[in-house]
């Protein structure tokens, strides 16, 4: 497919490239995306066959609940997936993107635990946990 875009961590010893349309990106406000990220997490996803990954031995999978990792650069720590157990897709943050990435805002989840110091009001549709 002609759509390809282009990532990878701060010190470039991760590198992805994704093939087709990528998914509107679903902010998560919750806990645990927010003490991984100091704020919360932008992520758009790709089908794992549509994923091509350079150095992935850099890539450390912290098991972060019983149902998903969370990987991230093991040289400069920059988070980068998140990985459902068993599913056939891989979530990846928009910031490790290159610019211009095509991405489209989507809407926010988990927003009973946003941190209090800042306020959602880009009138995209929010969710207090998980999209209903
Ligand atoms: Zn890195
Ligand atoms: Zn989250």
């Amino acid at each position: 497919m002609a759509d390809i875009h282009s990532g990878g961590c701060l010190c470039a010893a991760v590198r992805f490239k994704t093939h087709g349309v990528l998914r509107e990106l679903i902010f998560c406000h919750c806990s645990q995306c927010r003490k991984q990220t100091g704020l919360y997490y932008a992520a758009t996803n790709v089908l794992d066959r549509d994923l091509e990954l350079q150095g992935a031995k850099d890539v450390t999978w912290y098991r972060s609940s019983e149902r998903a990792r969370r990987g991230f650069c093991r040289q400069c720590g920059s988070a980068l997936f998140w990985k459902s157990d068993g599913a056939e897709y891989t979530s990846i943050m928009a910031g490790a993107f290159e610019t211009p990435t095509d991405l489209e805002p989507g809407y926010h989840i988990f927003c009973a635990d946003k941190g209090d110091f800042y306020d959602i009001d880009d009138g995209l549709p929010k969710f207090d946990a998980g999209r209903t």
